[in-house]
């Protein structure tokens, strides 16, 4: 049975007003499907934000989940476990990661690799090299030090003193980059894909050449996969689908499924740089988020999975053009695998939210990336009736939307 004495009412009453959650309370999910405390049916195309990346309660993980919570749930890093050494080998067995750190969510994941960064240089090279260059429009998370580093301003303001050492690039061009990077720079930090930026991805020229600058100028080129890993572009990791390799990597979101937990790749001789002591988390690396990261990871990398996303986000972009060539309401629609983003036509900037809550109100659940973006990020595993379905849906909240305004 629901719980029928809290509603969504109840939120402004009793929680701190940094989130304006949608009025609808979801209480049970299966696959791509949501239902909420009225028995409403919800297509999830949100995936948790790119994080319930084999939707939700998908058996392999349910059962990870409950067989170890019989077994074993934390130790502390006094102790390693088993799950944490299971993982941390996929981890590095599949991609150019020597060397695992654990964490517990993105911004700890990218908190680690600027630390590890500032380190790294000032064991090599001394302390004035300390720089970190980061991109315009980026995110890296909500910590005070991943606040700084991203390139939004708005997330900064009125937390200010921030770290200092830091400046911004403009994404997607090379000579911005150039008139920053210096022999202070200690690292540069970019997403494959700008998520929350607005669905950008890199072009393979641009990245070809940050990773040159980054080795003229012995800065580590950090690569910020929370959103685009673990499959979404079709690949483990979006930096396989690109010219260059970084140096460290971290990852999150989709990485647990759903379970929270973070990590961070680099290679042995750059891990030296955090030794004994140096870097730390209680729940990093706990028995429980590693056993469900473990099926993740085995569930994710099966090829049938990773190839079905391209065809599915075929599915995702001829549903859209149909949309568009009915609505001309898309300006361009981008991004690669399962991380779609759908750019609204002039008129439309800065009202992406209700185009969210008219899609809400016709039952399939999408999300926005800035006031101008759609964005949808799916489980990799969305069965290909509940794209036809989503995009049906999407359709009837455009018409309902545009023939009401
Ligand atoms: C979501 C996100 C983060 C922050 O992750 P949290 O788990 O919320 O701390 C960092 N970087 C990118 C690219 C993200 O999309």
């Amino acid at each position: 049975m629901n719980d029928q004495t809290v509603s969504r009412a109840l939120f402004n009453e009793v929680m701190v007003p940094n989130y304006n959650p949608q009025p609808i309370v979801p209480v049970r999910g299966k696959g791509s499907r949501l239902w909420d405390q009225d028995g409403r049916e919800f297509i999830d195309v949100t995936g948790g934000i790119a994080v319930n990346v084999l939707g939700h309660c998908h058996p392999a993980l349910t059962e990870a989940l409950k067989s170890q919570a019989d077994k074993l749930w934390h130790l502390s890093n006094v102790f390693t476990n088993e799950p944490a050494l299971n993982l941390a080998r996929k981890l590095t067995e599949m991609t150019f990661a020597e060397r695992v750190f654990f964490c517990n969510s993105g911004a700890e994941a990218n908190e680690a690799a600027f630390k590890l960064a500032r380190k790294y240089a000032f064991d090599h090279y001394g302390e004035e090299k300390n720089e970190i260059i980061s991109f315009r429009q980026s995110f890296h998370g909500r910590t005070l030090f991943t606040v700084s580093v991203g390139g939004q301003e708005k997330y900064r303001e009125g937390f200010e003193p921030v770290p200092r050492g830091i400046t911004h690039a403009e994404f997607n061009n090379l000579d911005s980059l150039k008139s920053l990077i210096s022999d202070k720079t200690c690292a540069v930090v970019m997403e494959p894909i700008q998520g929350e930026g607005g669905v950008i991805p890199a072009d393979p020229e641009f990245v070809k050449g940050v990773r040159e600058l980054c080795d003229q100028y012995n800065a580590l080129l950090v690569f910020d996969e929370v959103q685009t890993g673990v499959g979404r572009v079709g690949k483990l990791y979006a930096y396989m689908d690109t010219p260059v390799v970084p140096d460290v990597l971290t990852t999150a979101k989709s990485l647990g499924g759903g379970f929270p937990i973070g990590a961070m790749l680099t290679t042995t001789r750059i891990a030296k740089s955090f030794g004994m002591g140096s870097h730390g988390s209680t729940y990093g690396g706990n028995p429980l988020g590693c056993a469900v990261a473990g099926a993740v990871i085995d569930e994710v990398s099966r090829p049938e999975l990773l190839e079905g996303v391209a065809q599915k986000r075929a599915l995702f972009e001829e549903g859209l053009e149909q949309i568009n060539a009915k609505y001309q309401i898309f300006r361009e629609i981008r991004g690669k695998g399962l991380l779609i983003g759908a750019e609204l036509v002039e008129k439309w900037h800065g009202k992406a939210g209700e185009f969210l809550a008219a899609a809400r109100d016709e039952g399939v659940l999408i999300l926005v990336a800035g006031p101008k973006v759609l964005r949808m990020a799916p489980a990799l595993n969305i069965p290909d009736e509940d794209i036809g379905a989503a995009l049906q849906r999407l359709d009837a909240a455009m018409e309902k939307k545009l023939s009401g305004s």
